[in-house]
């Protein structure tokens, strides 16, 4: 009897196309084959095989599959369900999906010629808080759980000794970090536990090392991957445990298309498989603590391994007269700790959310802000004696002429790593000061490179949020957290969110080693419950906060949220595009209070990119109404190509 296959053709269509197996044909689902499309061929994967009496009868005669693609893997049903899982939730075709979950690998056969070795460390003997969870955890199966636990308290040894009981089980592991800067540190900690079991992914290596670990991976001979988030979709064979570290960072959020978020890809891939999910963070997400109340894991560590107490945390208000001196950054409180530590040979990092010099650019007589023509925002100065766009990144050479009035009358005000680099080298001329920011750390080497020259030679270390995470430092005994208030200002709901992990992160950098550490936070926002709980270590007390005011507000982990964002160069062909959106979902999605609740179509918060006006519409709904609102989005009306759109499902920005 023939069968009908059921193929994704790779090529960007809504749909499975079907062939037919010739009788006696040798073909297997996950398979790799070549199918005639239109005039030519084409690559693309079995899905399905039926028998044909057993299917509809199509209209047409089918074309036949005409050969296996040898060099290409056989992908497992779980991964076929992942695809067809990705391309349904995403909104994005099924070679789409393959492409973001397999891409373009091949079969290679030297994927077993580096040596193997053997674990060379043995576990610490966990103490009684750590053995708790550990137990909680390997007691069960197919469940998720959440560690909260300050920085230090111990959870990279709870993953690495659930992580040994998968591996003694020959279960799959995969161990997703939020960073490649942190890749290193915690793939030595599973090469040292592991050996040779370990297969690294990510986006640094190279075309034939990916292929050589994507290789190991599916042939069994790695069963713990470590990686950032596109790791989720490593082919693991026989999958166990899934534990996301840092669950809390942004960067699980892929910021391009397809717009996924690793938690939930996790989610899909242990419920297909039995396995047991992990979230692990000091701060974690208001959604991922509002999932896990359903199945009550939620456990604690609240205690750092060596008992070193969590840093007192001073408020400083900047609205106060304390400010010794307006134009500077700093204030007296914390540059006299600065210059006590400083006399003792220990180590301060201060935090400050903005890079550049200074982020305003604006006219003393007509008071007229020198923006970026592209996004209608002031331009940053920047030391290398150019204004740059923070939002488009161009730059624009340097002038003190007011382009509204004429006059020489430009002044740059407002602070970022740069300014408070060079105001503390001039109070304090002999410390050895490091900066890190985007501007001169492009490649995770530079990172490693200044993180090491802090370490070993310097005092000070300036930063953005870039080394507010996951750093181990002996002697750092100060810490000072500057412009928070920028990041509380943000016209965003997850604003207080981020700001309260912020500081607290960094936090968690003082008073690692012997000695104990202290925080300065200024702030004008002294009353601010996000500022406040994280003065007092109280993330509980913020997630109740936080819990309440979103729920009050319908916003998510109580309701799902879609964005659509639009954006083109012409405005009247926006407004009229949006429009007829609005005309749409009033038609196909009327609004029902606290069952779909629609915000916009309206300018979004950064209104303008590189000349391209943006709106944004939020659909606020309920699990229930989700198909509806999928079949909605699946119908917008068609936008002329000059005009952008695209869809984010549970957007981590709503700018
Ligand atoms: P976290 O991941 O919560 O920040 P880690 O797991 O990295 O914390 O632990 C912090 C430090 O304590 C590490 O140096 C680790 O090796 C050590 N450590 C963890 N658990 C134990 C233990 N039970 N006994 C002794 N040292 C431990
Ligand atoms: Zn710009």
């Amino acid at each position: 009897m023939n069968k009908v296959a059921s193929i994704l053709v790779h090529r960007n269509v809504p749909t499975h196309y079907s062939y037919s197996l010739e009788n006696g044909a040798e073909f297997s689902v996950g398979e790799h084959v070549e199918v005639p499309i239109g005039r030519s061929n084409a690559k693309g994967v079995i899905v399905r095989i039926d028998d044909e009496n057993e299917i509809e009868k199509p209209s047409y005669t089918l074309k036949a599959v005409l050969s296996t693609v040898q060099k290409k893997p056989i992908l497992s049903q779980e991964i076929l369900n992942l695809i067809q899982w990705f391309s349904d939730t995403y909104l994005i075709s099924p070679f789409q999906a393959y492409q973001c979950i397999i891409g373009n690998i091949k079969l290679r056969k030297d994927w077993n010629k580096s040596a193997e070795f053997g674990p060379e460390e043995i576990p610490h003997h966990p103490n009684k808080e750590q053995l708790d969870i550990i137990s909680a955890i390997c007691d069960t199966s197919g469940e998720e759980h959440l560690i909260q636990g300050v920085t230090g308290s111990g959870k990279t040894e709870i993953y690495l000794q659930v992580a040994a009981k998968h591996v003694s089980e020959n279960k799959g592991v995969i161990m997703l970090l939020p960073e490649i800067a942190l890749t290193p540190q915690m793939r030595q900690h599973f090469k040292k536990r592991f050996g040779s079991q370990v297969a690294v992914l990510h986006s640094n290596l190279s075309v034939k090392e990916r292929e050589i670990e994507w290789n190991r991976i599916y042939h069994g001979a790695a069963k713990i991957i470590v990686g950032p988030r596109s790791a989720i979709f490593a082919p693991v064979e026989n999958l166990g445990l899934i534990i996301l570290d840092e669950e809390h960072e942004g960067s699980y959020k892929q910021d391009n298309q397809p717009r996924y978020l690793a938690h939930s890809v996790a989610r899909f891939r242990v419920q297909e498989t039995g396995s047991t999910l992990i979230f692990g963070s000091a701060t974690p997400s208001l959604d991922t603590v509002i999932a896990i109340k359903e199945t009550g894991n939620h456990y604690h560590l609240h205690h750092r391994v060596n008992q070193k107490p969590l840093p007192k945390i001073t408020l400083i208000d900047k609205c106060d007269s304390l400010i010794n001196d307006k134009s500077s950054v700093f204030s007296q409180v914390l540059l006299d700790k600065l210059e006590t530590i400083l006399s003792k040979k220990e180590k301060a990092i201060i935090l400050m959310n903005r890079r550049g010099f200074a982020s305003l650019i604006v006219c003393q007589k007509c008071q007229k802000v020198h923006t970026c023509p592209g996004c209608d925002l002031s331009y940053t100065y920047h030391k290398s004696r150019k204004f740059q766009c923070h939002r488009c990144h161009t730059t624009a050479p340097i002038t003190h002429t007011c382009s509204h009035c004429g006059k020489n009358t430009l002044a740059f005000v407002g602070q970022g790593t740069q300014k408070v680099e060079v105001e503390l080298q001039d109070l304090f001329p002999n410390a050895k000061i490091i900066r890190i920011d985007r501007d001169n750390t492009k490649k995770e080497s530079d990172l490693t490179e200044s993180l090491n020259e802090f370490e070993t030679n310097a005092d000070i270390m300036i930063g953005t949020q870039m080394i507010a995470k996951g750093l181990h430092f002996e002697d750092v005994t100060l810490v000072g957290v500057l412009g928070i208030d920028t990041t509380l200002a943000l016209p965003d709901f997850r604003a207080p969110e981020r700001a309260f992990q912020l500081i607290t992160q960094v936090a968690g950098r003082a008073g690692r080693g012997r000695k104990e550490g202290e925080v300065v936070v200024e702030t004008r926002q002294m009353e601010h419950y996000a500022i406040a709980c994280a003065q007092h270590h109280d993330t509980m007390r913020f997630l109740n906060q936080e819990a309440q005011f979103r729920s009050e507000l319908w916003y998510p982990p109580f309701c799902e949220l879609t964005s659509i964002i639009m954006s083109c160069t012409n405005k009247g062909q926006l407004a009229t595009y949006a429009a007829q959106i609005k005309q749409h979902l009033n038609n196909v999605l009327p609004e029902v209070p606290r069952e779909v609740e629609i915000l916009g179509p309206q300018a979004a918060p950064f209104e303008k990119i590189k000349n391209h006006y943006r709106f944004i519409c939020l659909i606020k709904h309920s699990k229930a109404r989700t198909n509806d609102v999928r079949l909605a989005l699946q119908a917008l009306p068609p936008h002329p190509t000059s005009l952008r759109c695209f869809i984010d499902i549970d957007p981590r920005s709503v700018l």
